[in-house]
């Protein structure tokens, strides 16, 4: 059996073609259209990553028996809504109609944390734990769920979204509007808008230099290691602080959920390593309720195909 998993990001979009040996084909990346776009432009640029990764792999698209596609939002029955980091996607929508009208496969949608979640637990870190809790730090912080071995969506598909625990009633303003949610810490885009608000009212730092080096874009998660590594004293408070909040809401889910394994992942945690895991270890110990704990966390294995992998991994049924 052959499988196609698209992972939908608000940057790329990746697509790979795996076999049913667990074996990745092939495999290709674009770009996500812009914020602003229309929701159309986004299905045309994933059917396109489809044509193009069944080409890489040197199969053809009639001998993929089916597409699976891991999108941000809440997913339930096909249908998405709730993702504002990709054009059209906030309003809900049939996904799975919509793309199987292109691509003429039988199409599952999975949310794209619980994607990752799925492979790390088939192929990644999480291999051998049935009870496993993934958090992926990047532009937003995303949570999935493996319960009894099985995908953990939730009753009504919201299950997972770890970035808006609240970890400080009242707290700081988080991208989804609401006050004190992890992601409002923990993630780059929170970390940039705060960076954003230092330096219009004062204070130093190496941040925006580095920006207008690499070219002017985002604060990227290299942006912000090298800033680190330079000992800029903004970057390391927000760090710290953005430790903290993963910290309390790690150690709350593992109170709520006792998981065997979290996996850590995302671009943030992909660029800072082993002692950002380390630091995140520290913080979670003095909140868990159950000690001595058992609980590992461990960093994520597939990388940025987590996603891709899993899509492809849930489009088998
Ligand atoms: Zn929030």
């Amino acid at each position: 059996m052959l499988t196609v998993g698209v992972d939908l990001g608000g940057a790329a979009i990746s697509v790979l073609v795996l076999d049913e040996g667990d074996e990745r084909l092939g495999g290709a990346t674009m770009k996500t259209p812009p914020v602003g776009g229309e929701r159309t432009q986004v299905l045309e640029v994933m059917e396109a990553a489809v044509h193009a990764a069944v080409d890489d792999a040197g199969v053809s698209l009639a001998d993929v028996d089916a597409v699976g596609v891991g999108t941000p939002g809440v997913v339930i029955d096909g249908t998405v809504g709730h993702a504002s980091s990709v054009p059209g996607w906030q309003e809900r929508f049939s996904l799975r109609e919509g793309f199987e009208g292109r691509v003429d496969k039988p199409v599952r949608v999975v949310n794209d944390v619980t994607a990752a979640a799925v492979a790390e637990h088939r192929m990644g870190a999480g291999v051998g734990n049935d009870e496993l809790f993934v958090v992926y730090l990047g532009t937003g912080v995303g949570g999935g769920l493996i319960l009894g071995g099985e995908p953990y969506e939730g009753a009504f598909g919201g299950a997972g979204e770890f970035g808006h625990t609240v970890v400080e009633v009242g707290g700081a303003v988080c991208p989804c509007g609401r006050r004190g949610c992890i992601e409002a810490y923990a993630s780059r885009r929170s970390l940039e808008m705060a960076v954003e608000r230092a330096v219009n009212s004062g204070t130093d730092t190496v941040a925006p230099a580095l920006v207008e080096k690499h070219g002017g874009g985002r604060l990227t998660a290299a942006i912000l290691r090298e800033a680190l590594d330079l000992g800029d004293p903004l970057i390391a408070d927000l760090l710290d602080q953005g430790v903290d909040a993963l910290g309390a809401g790690i150690a709350s889910a593992v109170n709520l959920l006792d998981v065997e394994v979290v996996v850590i992942g995302g671009a943030i945690t992909d660029e800072l390593g082993a002692p950002f895991m380390r630091r995140i270890e520290a913080a979670v110990l003095p909140s868990l309720f159950s000690v001595p704990s058992r609980v590992k966390l461990v960093q994520a294995e597939l990388g940025d195909e987590g996603g891709a992998l899993g899509a492809a991994l849930v489009a088998r049924g």
